[in-house]
């Protein structure tokens, strides 16, 4: 594992405080007592994850290559933690989709469009084949 550069980790900080989604993500994390931990893992294979038994998300530096995208990454973990605390396991194809929803929130300040929504739903699936389903998001019977 690599040393953390400080700056890096400070201006995704100030990024998410900057950002009315990114500061509601944060804010989120820190009323659940949630550590945000920065590693730089070329071993890790994903980008960032939350472990709900240690209460802690982990962005791994080592797949990113600005602030914005760790402080997306973060928007995104701070999705499947929030999801979490509501009592809803992280583990299908619709929370992933819920935390990609978030992101495009964050990056764009619009919600997304049907179009974009289903996009985001396409690539999930290609992304996580293995995790079941859940629901479906677009209504209706699949
Ligand atoms: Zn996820």
């Amino acid at each position: 594992m690599n040393v953390v550069d400080r700056n890096f980790a400070t201006r995704t900080g100030e990024i998410l405080a900057d950002n009315p989604v990114g500061a509601a993500s944060y804010a989120r994390l820190q009323s659940q007592g949630t550590n945000v931990v920065f590693v730089n893992d070329p071993e890790m294979a994903s980008m960032g994850t939350f472990d709900p038994n240690a209460n802690e998300v982990t962005v791994n530096m080592a797949l990113h290559s600005s602030p914005d995208e760790a402080a997306s990454t973060i928007v995104h973990e701070a999705t499947h933690q929030n999801g979490f605390f509501n009592g809803i396991p992280q583990n299908t194809q619709y929370t992933e989709y819920q935390a990609f929803r978030n992101e495009s929130l964050f990056q764009n300040g619009v919600r997304p469009t049907l179009d974009e929504r289903m996009n985001i739903w396409n690539d999930v699936q290609q992304l996580y084949p293995d995790l079941p389903q859940g629901k479906y998001p677009f209504g209706g019977q699949q």
